[in-house]
């Protein structure tokens, strides 16, 4: 059947065709592919404050390229996908940051164990939790990029969707509470909830545990029972945020 309307064509890429871990190792692969990306997040280890928010800017057509499978699956369950997204970046930025120790290592030992500047300053570089993927360069079809602010519609909430645009206008930057850590007190499964900008980063305590296994790691059959759920203390992440006002670069082009 013809393609019409720009729609990418149904492929069934699913949540179930991995485990999350085989997820987070596929982005941990396609983010240590490319150098500009690797250097980009040892960049962040050399940041000292290890409490602000750093963002790791990712084209996802070269991800595509890299592996289309994973890309589709992103694409299709952003939600689900995009912190696991998250803890590769931090999984990668670890090993190359232990990977560069180990360079700097040899160097110093190299030139009879005089120092290295460079050395000594990698042991002050540190992981950071707080990384996040900026994610660009969608595919050009209707799903993912409309031409205004205006295209975006009820159905395209959870889905990621981009525009063209140039900021023209700041609010004041807020801070919210971002993301808490719950356990179920039937099976001690232990995940987290992210707040809703929307709803003024509100979070709204969990009413059914999402453990999807079972106590001897099997897949569920049915959900756990579940319905007592405790914060993990000091699990919380605080993040701040900025409204923006966008107009579109061809209006401005044009006018
Ligand atoms: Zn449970």
């Amino acid at each position: 059947m013809q393609n019409t309307g720009g729609e990418r064509p149904t492929l069934e890429y699913g949540l179930a065709d991995r485990t999350p871990k085989a997820f987070v190792d596929a982005f941990v692969d396609v983010v240590s592919a490319r150098e500009k990306w690797a250097a980009d997040l040892l960049q962040i280890a050399l940041h000292s404050d290890p409490m602000v928010h750093y963002g790791l800017p990712l084209d996802v057509m070269l991800m595509h390229s890299i592996d289309q499978h994973l890309v589709e699956v992103l694409l299709r369950h952003p939600i689900e996908m995009l912190p696991l997204l998250e803890d590769a970046l931090r999984i990668t930025q670890a090993a190359l940051l232990t990977e560069h120790r180990t360079l700097t290592a040899a160097a110093r030992d190299r030139c009879g164990g005089e120092s290295g500047e460079q050395g000594n300053e990698a042991e002050s570089w540190s992981v950071k939790n707080n990384i996040h993927p900026r994610l660009h360069s969608l595919p050009l079809v209707q799903q993912h990029t409309k031409a205004t602010l205006g295209d975006i519609r009820a159905a395209d909430a959870g889905h990621l969707v981009a525009i063209a645009g140039t900021v023209v206008r700041t609010g004041g930057v807020k801070m919210v509470e971002a993301a808490k850590e719950y356990q179920c007190t039937a099976c001690n499964h232990v995940w987290t909830l992210y707040s809703d900008i929307e709803q003024r980063g509100i979070i709204t305590p969990p009413k059914q545990c999402p453990n999807p296994l079972t106590a001897t790691g099997r897949p569920r059959k049915t959900p756990c029972k579940g319905r007592s759920f405790v914060y993990v203390e000091g699990s919380h992440v605080c993040r701040d945020y900025q409204v923006r006002c966008c107009a579109l670069l061809c209006a401005a082009a044009e006018g």
